[in-house]
């Protein structure tokens, strides 16, 4: 960030990956493409936030709540404006579910204001998002319709609490007052945070824990967007004029999420989705490290796609990148989710497995699941379109070598060393095999690399 001053830089101009982005990649365009469950679930949603806010509703509004939210919408719109470029990006480069910061207003709302007034306030600010940052983006109405509508319920969760609580804290000893304020972030999050994963699940577009409820700094971010609402809409019952002193933290820390999406785009291989072979270096070295540390069993392969020009040479160079990606995805689905998946060039791939038990087991789990990958691989068919129509590539093979710490090798690069002069056995062998570095397999001397042979015990 240095040298940037205090502007906001409008990144929208890099390129971003094209990745999964929660029920949107699934659904992309229409609702029509929605599995039935996910549509029900969408609408039953969308009529319970109706219908639970209208039923809240036992007088008009009154003109101050009615000027309050009005002025916390225009907050928002302003938050918006000034940081539209980094919302963009941040859309876009956004993997599974995304946080949105505009929640400082939604949530200041939900404290302040009765559920109807906030709920307009939520509406206010969504419809402005969507016109400036998600339409642009191609998210797809219903959607953003969809999140409306858990934001709307989550505020009104959020509103009930403070009110079972007494309100807002009305002074220094107002103890329930604070614990209110806790009790509503919690539930705004644990409500939102439900349908959110509620969608995903039920239109098919993830299963795992990450993919439902997004990433630990995600939700972090969210909560503490929370607390900034929060503050928000204390100091708007001291001095209105002191809510605009919540824009510039918030700005600061759109510019910190960015720059966290950026790294990891930068750290992503753009074919594949894998992380690129630097990020993976850096990750499995210290995978690697902790594992000598507290004395626990890791492994690494390198997985070499067997004859993988003719495929170029026969379907074209972007029949073979989608072959590329298919065994990427492939591989990483035949992994645990915390192993490390790489692209280390070319047509290699390699995968780190950390969390091994020590000894013997560790070369045996290390067996086990080279084997079941390079099954996976040989199984896998690989729909492409070429000049000659589309085309199903099958019969794809891959070679494995694999070795463990520590008994291969005390860091990343010894074992790397042991497990590639492994691979070169198992080419040498004829490919589509695996061969693990140890005394039942002694790699043959490769040319100019007695290191290799050395470390690949
Ligand atoms: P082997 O079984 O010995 O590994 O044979 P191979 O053909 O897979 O190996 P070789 O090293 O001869 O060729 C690797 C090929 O991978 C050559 C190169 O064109 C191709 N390749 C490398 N990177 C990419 C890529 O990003 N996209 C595509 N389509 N091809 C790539
Ligand atoms: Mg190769
Ligand atoms: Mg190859």
């Amino acid at each position: 960030m240095s040298g940037e001053g205090a502007a906001i830089v409008d990144v929208s101009a890099l390129p971003v990956p094209a990745g999964p982005d929660g029920i949107v990649s699934s659904a992309r365009g229409s609702l029509r493409t929605l599995p039935v469950p996910a549509l029900v679930g969408v609408v039953v949603v969308e009529v319970a936030a109706v219908g639970i806010v209208a039923s809240t509703v036992t007088s008009a509004p009154r003109l101050p709540d009615m000027l309050l939210g009005a002025f916390l919408a225009v907050l928002s719109v302003v938050h918006t404006e000034l940081a539209t470029g980094i919302e963009r990006i941040r859309r876009r480069t956004a993997q599974t579910s995304y946080f949105d910061l505009s929640s400082v207003w939604t949530f200041a709302a939900a404290l302040l204001l009765p559920p109807l007034l906030a709920a307009a306030v939520v509406v206010a600010v969504y419809a402005h998002l969507w016109q400036r940052v998600w339409r642009p983006a191609d998210v797809p109405l219903y959607r953003h319709v969809y999140t409306t509508a858990t934001v709307v319920l989550a505020a009104t969760a959020a509103h009930t609490v403070v009110r079972q609580a007494g309100g807002l804290p009305s002074g220094p000893s107002d103890v329930a007052g604070v614990v209110g304020i806790v009790a509503a972030v919690l539930a705004y999050v644990a409500v939102n945070t439900v349908l959110v994963a509620a969608a995903i699940a039920l239109s098919g577009a993830g299963s795992t824990a990450r993919d439902l409820f997004g990433r630990w700094d995600d939700n972090a971010l969210e909560v503490a967007t929370l607390c900034m609402g929060a503050l928000a809409a204390v100091a708007l019952g001291a001095a209105p004029g002191l809510v605009a002193l919540a824009l510039p933290p918030i700005l600061v820390l759109h510019r910190a999420v960015l720059v966290r999406q950026l790294e990891e785009v930068a750290s992503t291989d753009g074919k594949t989705g894998l992380l690129n072979a630097a990020a993976w270096q850096t990750q499995a070295a210290r995978t690697v490290r902790r594992a000598q540390r507290v004395g626990s069993g890791a492994a690494v392969m390198i997985l070499d796609l067997d004859h993988f020009k003719t495929v170029n040479d026969v379907h074209g160079h972007l029949a073979g990148d989608d072959v590329l990606a298919a065994v990427a995805a492939e591989l990483q689905a035949g992994v645990r989710e915390h192993d490390l998946v790489g692209r280390f060039g070319g047509e290699e791939f390699v995968v780190l497995l950390p969390d091994l038990p020590p000894g013997a087991g560790a070369r045996d789990e290390l067996h086990a699941v080279a084997e079941r990958l390079r099954r996976r691989v040989s199984q896998l068919d690989v729909p492409v379109e070429t000049t000659e129509g589309l085309v199903t590539i099958t019969g794809l093979s891959i070679s494995v070598g694999g070795a463990c710490v520590p008994a291969d090798g005390a860091t990343l690069e010894q074992v790397l060393k042991a497990a590639d002069a492994s691979l070169y056995a198992a080419k040498r062998s004829g490919r589509n095999l695996v061969r693990i570095a140890g005394p039942a397999e002694i790699p043959s001397p490769r040319r100019g690399d007695t290191e290799s042979v050395r470390t690949a015990r």
